[in-house]
């Protein structure tokens, strides 16, 4: 596994037809678009890509990435440490049409004369498998504590809780 940041420009069909293989971990400092939603940039990406020519003809890109980045905790919007973990499959095509003929388990990449980003790929794929909420685990979430102890000093009466037999009995009395 390399340490370098996936390569910019690249032309992927070439890879495709090499069957090449490209893992890096880089720091997420290196996609502003994706540290932009993290509280942030400290932490490690790890993309694994695959290119290769499957069994249909198709030019394909298979990739895993797993991201350990850190995101704001929505409720003492603190930083949180999380783990994500994305898997996509690619599929290169020249035009929209192409595209839309691909089965539903493939993702198009539509590729024209110019090169391929292959950071971008990735930090595309992130954003979209990033949490919409982020949250601490109970006991290490600041908010929680605080508003425990703030419900210790002034302890709030207890809500009387739904009789799950009470549901039944009405189903009951309803037939
Ligand atoms: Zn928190």
């Amino acid at each position: 596994m390399s340490n370098d940041p996936l390569p910019s420009q690249i032309d992927v069909r070439k890879l495709t037809v090499k069957g090449a293989e490209i893992s890096s971990n880089f720091s997420p400092a290196v996609m502003p678009r994706l540290t932009s939603l993290l509280a942030n940039d400290e932490g490690l990406v790890t993309a694994e890509l695959q290119f290769y020519i499957d069994e249909g003809r198709k030019r394909r890109i298979d990739g895993k990435i797993n991201a350990h980045v850190n995101v704001v905790c929505q409720r003492c919007l603190d930083a949180v440490a999380i783990d994500v973990v994305s898997e996509f499959n690619l599929a290169i095509v020249w035009t929209d049409d192409q595209a839309k003929q691909l089965p539903k388990t493939l993702d198009p990449l539509i590729v024209g004369e110019e090169l391929t980003d292959l950071a971008e790929i990735v930090e595309e794929e992130l954003i979209l498998s990033l949490p919409i909420v982020s949250y601490h685990e109970l006991d290490s979430c600041k908010q929680v504590t605080r508003s425990f102890g703030e419900a210790e000093a002034a302890p709030v009466k207890e809500e009387p809780k739904d009789n799950p037999f009470k549901v039944l009995e009405q189903l009951r009395s309803d037939k």
